[in-house]
C-alpha cells in the first residue's frame, strides 16, 4: 500500500465537504475539468456563488467570518486579537495584503490574502483577477529577491468547513521559495493525483461555479496545473512540503506554528523593503 493511499485511508473522518465531481460530457479532458472547460467564461460566480451557499447543507460547518475568520480578526483587522508576528503585514498593495504564514515551514513563505472575504480565487469576480495577478507577481518578485525562486499554490476549497480549506476559508495564495518540485512531492505522496495546465484563472471560476474544489501549483518556469484534491485530507500540500523536508509529522500548522521561520521571513523582506 502507499503511502498516499494510506494517509487517505486513515483520515475517513475527515472526509467533510468535498464529494466527487458530477459525471458531464466532455471532449478529451479529464473529467474534473470537464464541466468547466464546457462553460462559457464570463459564467464568474460572486459571493452567491452555490459552492459558497451550502450552509443548510450538514455536511458543511457553518460559514467562518469576521471574529471567527483568522485573517478578517488577525491579519485584516485594525486591532488584531494577538499581536502574533504571522498577523504583522509585509507589504499593502490596495486589495491585497502580503503576510507571512503561520506555520511556514521554510524562511520566505508569504500569503497574498484577500481584503475581502471570499474563499477563493475561483469565488472572485472576473474583474477582480487583474490585481489578484499584479498581487502575485510583486509578491513573487520579492521573495525571489529576498530567498529565491518560488512556487505558488492554492487550495481551493469549494465551501466553507472543508478539510480542504482546514480552517482558513478566506482567499490566500501561497508564495514558497521550495528547493523541490511540488507537484514532485505530491506525486510521491499521493500517485492518484492527475494534473492539467489551467489556462488561465477564469478556469478556476467555473470548477468554483460547478461546486469543485482545486488544489493548482505554479513552479518556477511553469505554467498552472491544477488537479482535484484528494477528498477528506487536511492541508495536503503542507504535508507534502513537510514530506519532502524530511519532518513528515510536522505538516499542521496549529501545532507547529514555526515562529522562528516567520520572523526570518519578517527581517530579511524588511531589509529588503526598507533597506
Ligand atoms: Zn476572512
Ligand atoms: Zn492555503
Amino acid at each position: 500500500m502507499h503511502e498516499g493511499i494510506e494517509l487517505v485511508r486513515r483520515y475517513p473522518q475527515e472526509v467533510v465537504g468535498t464529494g466527487p465531481p458530477r459525471a458531464r460530457p466532455g471532449r478529451n479532458l479529464p473529467k474534473w475539468l470537464r464541466a468547466a472547460s464546457l462553460r462559457p467564461s464570463e459564467a464568474v460566480p460572486d459571493e452567491s456563488s452555490p459552492g459558497i451557499a451550502r450552509s443548510s447543507d450538514s455536511r458543511y460547518l457553518p460559514p467562518v467570518t469576521g471574529s471567527r475568520c483568522p485573517y478578517c480578526a488577525g491579519v485584516l483587522a485594525d486591532a488584531p486579537r494577538a499581536h502574533q508576528p504571522w498577523d504583522v503585514t509585509i507589504l499593502d498593495l490596495g486589495e491585497y495584503v502580503v503576510a507571512p504564514t503561520k506555520g511556514a515551514l521554510v524562511p520566505g513563505w508569504a500569503l497574498v490574502i484577500s481584503k475581502e472575504h471570499t474563499i477563493c480565487v475561483g469565488a472572485l469576480a472576473s474583474r477582480k483577477l487583474g490585481a489578484l495577478r499584479d498581487a502575485i507577481d510583486a509578491t513573487d518578485a520579492l521573495i525571489t529577491k529576498a530567498f529565491g525562486p518560488t512556487t505558488v499554490f492554492e487550495h481551493g476549497p469549494n465551501a466553507p468547513g472543508t478539510a480542504l480549506g482546514c480552517g482558513v476559508d478566506h482567499l490566500h495564495v501561497h508564495v514558497v521559495p521550495l528547493r523541490f518540485s511540488l507537484r514532485a512531492a505530491l506525486d510521491r505522496m499521493l500517485p492518484q493525483l492527475k494534473w492539467d495546465l489551467i489556462p488561465g484563472f477564469e478556469t478556476l471560476a467555473n470548477l468554483h461555479a460547478d461546486a469543485r474544489s482545486y488544489v493548482w501549483v505554479r513552479e518556477p518556469g511553469e505554467g498552472v496545473f491544477g488537479c482535484e484534491p484528494p477528498i477528506g485530507l487536511r492541508q495536503p500540500l503542507r504535508r507534502a512540503i513537510a514530506l519532502e523536508l524530511g519532518r513528515p509529522n510536522e505538516f499542521d500548522y496549529t501545532q507547529f506554528p514555526e515562529v522562528s521561520n516567520v520572523d526570518l521571513t519578517h527581517q530579511r523582506l524588511g531589509r529588503f523593503l526598507h533597506g
